[in-house]
């Protein structure tokens, strides 16, 4: 039997991130991990980084957390953020309102945004379709995470501070009495802690369950392609990332070719009880002839006409996790002390991850963060009529991932904020 101030049940960008922020304020901290480190979403992740929300708090988080990153490149010594900006695209009277309610929010808060006139688009992306575009917004401080370099930096630092990682070891029930944690128990053992983290990814809401908790998160899936390079159409390493709500596209460069993710309108469902115990994310493979490879590959050909299904290219495909707004659950529920949530980051959880890890950290040690933590806390759906069945949690959920990048962004400028 092991002992340590908390326990965190995954080393996915969640668990290693909140265990690097423990360690670095002097807590004990031991990782139980059910597989390989970063071998969950986590190593699935084309770790895009738009630091602009429609609200305001979550921007400054995902600002604040490109400082961490900084921090941890020192650190390691290895480019973890490549700095390649961004740019929204709007072909629809709807999506320029959207694009210029963004801009004017990104600018009461000091944030880096312009609008882009669609012939400046064309010069800066020659390789994308831009004759239907209305209007456009670049922002030159976007770009993207590496999530292999993240997750070695969290360990790394994690490692440095003594932080102990436990692989092939996977939590099978959370120890708990008179309505406090006590620890969890693994095939080889006990251990004791009295703060348990379950930053299990899709698996939280089976983590959740060996404490008798609902925790209202489901797996669902997510693909995108990468192009190999062509010289035909050469994407340069620093060729900013696109969003294409109205396609539900996303892309990024990568290695010389493109990478090109979508957000279905109708992802598969998992059902994370059924995977074998030792199920190894690396290994799902995309069937070619899904319905969901053929929406991706006719987006992405109406806007990168150059791509269609004999273009030279990898089909990438993994798991994420949703929850029914589509934000994380971060801290405690009522019912069980001790037991914190770190889980739902519904396809964001690599750029999330430096200031959730921050967050929970706080919440942990101190007991409040100095964030406005409201938005993601972990009760805000606890006994809800509604979201208590995993029939009702998942529909919620597949219905928010379906219409993630459909719903029309309404954002707010204020007055004074977080530059
Ligand atoms: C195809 C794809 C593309 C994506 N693109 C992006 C992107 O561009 N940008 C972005 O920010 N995010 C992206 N994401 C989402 C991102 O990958 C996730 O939000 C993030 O990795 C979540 O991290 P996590 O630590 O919560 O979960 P995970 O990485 O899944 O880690 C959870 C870990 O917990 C372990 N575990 C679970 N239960 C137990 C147990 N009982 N005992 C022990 N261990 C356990 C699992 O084995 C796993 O390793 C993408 C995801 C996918 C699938």
């Amino acid at each position: 039997m092991q002992s340590a101030d908390v326990i965190v049940i995954g080393a996915g960008v969640a668990g290693l991130s909140t265990a690097m922020q423990l360690a670095l304020r002097g807590a004990s901290v031991i990782v139980l991990e059910r597989e390989r480190i970063g071998n969950g979403s986590t190593g699935r992740a084309a770790g895009l980084l738009g630091q602009l929300r429609g609200n305001v708090e979550h921007t400054r988080m995902l600002i604040d957390g490109i400082e961490i990153v900084r921090q941890l490149e020192k650190t390691t010594g290895t480019e973890i953020f490549v700095q390649t900006g961004s740019l929204r695209v709007a072909e629809t009277p709807e999506r320029a309102a959207e694009i210029a309610s963004l801009v004017a929010m990104g600018k009461s808060i000091g944030f880096d945004i312009e609008h882009l006139p669609a012939s400046e688009v064309a010069k800066k992306l020659p390789y994308m379709r831009t004759d239907d575009l209305l209007d456009a917004c670049y922002c030159p401080t976007d770009g993207h995470l590496q999530p292999a370099e993240l997750v070695s930096g969290y360990l790394k630092v994690g490692k440095d501070c003594g932080v102990q990682y436990k692989t092939n070891s996977p939590v099978i029930e959370i120890l708990h009495a008179g309505g406090r944690v006590q620890g969890v128990r693994t095939a080889e053992g006990e251990y004791h802690a009295p703060k348990v983290v379950n930053a299990g990814g899709p698996w939280s809401y089976l983590n959740a369950e060996l404490a008798n908790a609902t925790l209202p998160t489901a797996a669902i899936g997510h693909y995108y392609l990468t192009t190999r390079p062509d010289p035909n159409h050469p994407v340069d390493r620093m060729s900013p990332a696109i969003r294409d709500r109205e396609l539900r596209l996303y892309t990024r460069p990568e290695s010389g070719g493109l990478i090109v993710g979508i957000y279905d309108a109708e992802p598969d469902q998992h059902n994370m009880r059924k995977l074998p115990v030792d199920f190894d994310m690396s290994r799902m493979k995309a069937a070619r002839d899904s319905i969901q490879v053929a929406r991706l590959l006719e987006a992405t050909n109406a806007r990168f006409p150059w791509i269609d299904e004999r273009t030279p290219m990898t089909i990438t495909t993994g798991i994420m996790t949703f929850t029914p707004d589509a934000r994380p659950f971060c801290g405690e529920m009522p019912d069980l002390e001790g037991l914190y949530h770190c889980a739902g980051f519904s396809g964001h959880g690599i750029v999330q991850s430096p200031t959730i890890g921050l967050i929970m950290s706080q919440l942990i040690l101190d007991g409040q963060s100095s964030y406005d933590c409201e938005s993601i806390e972990a009760d805000r759906y606890f006994e809800l009529p509604g979201y208590m069945t995993r029939a009702d949690i998942e529909r919620r959920c597949f219905e928010m991932a379906g219409n993630y990048y459909t719903k029309i962004e309404k954002a707010t400028p204020v007055a004074t904020g977080h530059a």
